[in-house]
């Protein structure tokens, strides 16, 4: 039986993020992952402003060594497409110059990202330990601390306090947090890469499309190294249920048929597998800690319900999960209540942001609003930077997710 202060289950974002974290505050923790890296995620593979600023504040070193040293296409701006197939580039930052900014973000295949991460898990090995190919599959609470093993139990950690990253599967959140899924606040996604898609934007800017079919949710096109691209679609689980939908053929039916797509994926091939996996959204506030325990990431359903970011929120829960763990081992209070402090931190956070992200969701349901806005956006070039930053941006997002917004926007046309 290994003994740690703190258990990290999964290695991805969230869960090598907190590990990070606690190798800075000089907090020994063991960390268990099922899979053995490198390893993929089916993913869009876009990494936001957020990601490279919880890796600058954690290690500015740690920042530039991904800076330098990781595959990835630079991110610029976004295309937005409206269901009528109006379409706008929208620059990150107006009049931005690739010789003198920096990149708002990346695309980078979570094969290389995920990677990265782990590396540095690698360097951090003093206070680090961790365990590839390990499935945490028992969980015994006891009086003092947890007690985690395989299925097998030929694997034994024994931790003061757990930190639950393990992704939108975890059966940890469904079985002892008592977190369900419910299909409204859920989405399906699906992705494959693509090599020799036509058409991208000259600074490749990512494209969201926004089809009737899929609304709130969207096919994207997601540049990458080498000419090749993501290519997926995420839709609402309640959408899919009711209207009996199957992505992976929806997907491949509109790439073969659409007059648009069919030219742009003519001479394109798919390079990997179509794979799909949840998206639990953070719609709605869940309690996220409990006796000892700490969920992060996916497993603490905190993805944007508009944009469908979940990377940089899962590192914002890693940060924040390490600091409450430094503070639990110092007080010696691993209640549930004692924990509350960590889901009030990460809402004063985040629940803004994934507030304003539902009401938005629910607004671009409308097919007709979403292209009377967008054929405003192309005669107005104010309007363009204000979507422009709407992805990172908070203030801009808050108005454009208030009804008073598109009001005066069709009575300005
Ligand atoms: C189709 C799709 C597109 C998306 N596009 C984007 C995007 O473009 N940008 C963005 O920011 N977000 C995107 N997301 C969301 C993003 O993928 C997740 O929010 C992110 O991966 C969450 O990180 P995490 O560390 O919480 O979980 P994960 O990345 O899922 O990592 C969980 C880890 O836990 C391990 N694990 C699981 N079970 C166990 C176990 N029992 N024992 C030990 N280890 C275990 C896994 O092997 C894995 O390494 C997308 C999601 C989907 C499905």
């Amino acid at each position: 039986m290994i003994e740690t202060p703190v258990c990290i289950i999964g290695a991805g974002p969230g869960g090598a993020t907190a590990a990070l974290q606690l190798n800075k505050l000089g907090i020994s923790c063991v960390v268990v992952d099922k899979a053995v890296f490198p390893r993929d995620k089916v993913c869009g593979d876009g990494l936001s402003g957020k990601v490279i600023m919880h890796l600058q504040r954690i290690d500015p070193e740690m920042a530039q060594r991904f800076r330098k040293t990781v595959l990835k296409e630079d991110s610029w701006g976004v295309r937005f497409v409206s269901p009528g197939r109006l379409h706008i580039d929208v620059p990150y930052k107006p009049n931005y110059s690739k010789v003198t900014d920096q990149p708002a973000g990346f695309v980078c295949k979570r094969m290389e990202f995920d990677n990265f991460l782990v590396q540095e898990l690698k360097r951090a090995d003093k206070h680090v330990r961790l365990f590839e190919g390990v499935s945490a599959e028992k969980y015994k609470l006891t009086e003092d601390g947890y007690e985690i093993s395989d299925a097998k139990g030929e694997f034994k950690v024994k931790a003061k306090l757990l930190i639950v990253a393990n992704g939108a599967h975890s059966t940890f959140t469904k079985e002892v947090a008592g977190i369900k899924m419910e299909p409204q606040y859920y989405a399906a996604g699906i992705r494959a890469y693509y090599k020799g898609v036509t058409g991208t934007q000259e600074d490749s800017f990512i494209e969201l499309h926004f089809l009737k079919s899929l609304l709130p949710g969207y096919l994207w096109i997601f540049p990458l190294p080498n000419g090749e691209a993501n290519v997926g679609m995420d839709m609402l689980s309640e959408d899919v249920r009711t209207k009996k939908v199957n992505l992976k053929k929806l997907l491949t039916d509109t790439i073969a048929n659409d007059p648009i797509f069919r030219e742009r994926f003519k001479n394109a091939e798919m390079v990997s597998p179509l794979e799909g996996y949840g998206l639990p959204l953070g719609s709605k506030k869940r309690t996220i800690s409990g006796d000892r325990f700490m969920l992060a990431g996916d497993a603490a359903y905190l993805i944007d319900p508009f944009t469908g970011e979940g990377i940089g929120n899962a590192m914002y829960c890693g940060v924040y999960a390490a600091d409450q763990a430094a503070t639990a081992l110092q007080s010696g209070d691993f209640s549930a209540e004692g924990l509350k402090a960590y889901d009030e931190r990460v809402y004063r956070a985040l629940w803004p942001e994934l507030q304003l992200s539902h009401r938005l969701q629910k607004l671009v349901k409308y097919p007709r609003l979403f292209n009377l806005l967008m054929k405003a956006a192309t005669r107005n070039k104010q309007l363009q930077e204000l979507v422009s930053c709407m992805f990172y941006e908070m203030d801009i997002r808050k108005k454009l997710a208030q009804p008073s917004f598109y009001f005066k926007l069709l009575l300005n046309r």
